[in-house]
């Protein structure tokens, strides 16, 4: 990075090689910055950051939604527009695939595949987290939802550094206490790093009845409060297991369009309120 660089790269013209000050001039058209992040996979990270994603569009914001999970991108199946490419304006930089409202950009549409696997090494990985979050043209958006990998590796500590201007995490559980332990792990990650965090999401928190809407919890546990409580971040909702989440997503449908009484949305637009990521926020 050049020396005389303050971080907008006013004074070196964008040409310091710093990558977090590259990432930050990238995005300087967006608002704000919400990194969706876990501690293991398989507890609804994707679900949520594509309905958060999506609630928030529902709010009137612009969204941009970047899938950065190399080993599990969901988000072009959950919207619908698996086997899309990615195309590069006359600039260089890469567009964005429109999907239900939204402005996505996902490891996924780099596969040949659906089921490819990704055998990336660790540099390969990084490096296309990097490019994505530098070369992608988003324009003006108010958000952007990053989807991170699982854990507490090179992943998400690359997303971390690189998006140094970012609100902050939020962070996926389930209710269990198994899960909590990985969780804890999460927020610990963050504070470590320095990355602030925005609150917990609990998923598949209760089951939310198709008939009669009343929401019974299943998972023994309550790790979205224990958590909360024991580390002072807040519980920004619960998200109940609901079935027409799993179908919609499977059918590439926007969940949170069709069906807007249900206890589920409602609990995806009191988190979308809870973040009060309005403008100028
Ligand atoms: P992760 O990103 O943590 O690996 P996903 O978001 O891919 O997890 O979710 C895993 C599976 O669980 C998907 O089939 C998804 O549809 C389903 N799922 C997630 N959250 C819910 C929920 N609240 N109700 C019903 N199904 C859910």
């Amino acid at each position: 990075m050049s020396s005389s660089c303050s971080g907008n790269c006013s004074s070196c013209g964008g040409t310091c090689e710093d990558p977090a000050r590259k990432v930050q001039n990238a995005l300087a058209g967006v608002e704000h910055k919400v990194v969706v992040m876990s501690g293991k996979g398989g507890v609804g990270k994707s679900t949520v950051a594509v309905n958060l994603a999506l609630a928030l569009a529902l709010d009137g914001m612009r969204v941009g939604l970047l899938d950065v999970d190399v080993h599990g991108p969901s988000v072009p199946k959950m919207l619908g527009v698996e086997g899309a490419s990615l195309t590069t304006n006359e600039a260089g930089r890469i567009q964005p695939v429109e999907a239900c409202g939204l402005k996505v950009v996902s490891v996924g549409f780099l596969l040949g595949s659906p089921d490819a696997p990704v055998i990336w090494r660790g540099p390969m990985k990084i490096g296309v987290i990097q490019q994505f979050l530098t070369d992608v043209d988003w324009g003006a958006l108010d958000v952007l939802v990053v989807d991170c990998p699982p854990g507490t590796g090179d992943e998400p500590l690359s997303v971390c550094q690189l998006l140094l201007d970012a609100d902050g995490a939020v962070i996926v559980t389930t209710p269990q206490r198994v899960a909590s332990l990985d969780v804890s792990k999460s927020i610990k990650f963050c504070e470590q790093v320095g990355f602030p965090v925005l609150g917990l999401v609990e998923n598949m928190a209760g089951f939310a009845c198709p008939h009669c809407g009343e929401v019974t919890r299943i998972f023994a546990g309550e790790a979205g409060r224990e958590l909360s409580e024991r580390y002072g971040v807040p519980l920004l909702g619960s998200i109940p297991i609901d079935p027409l989440v799993s179908a919609q997503g499977d059918a590439g449908l926007p969940f949170i369009r069709k069906d807007e009484q249900s206890p589920t949305t409602k609990a995806f637009l009191g988190i979308v309120e809870k973040l009060s990521l309005r403008s100028g926020n």
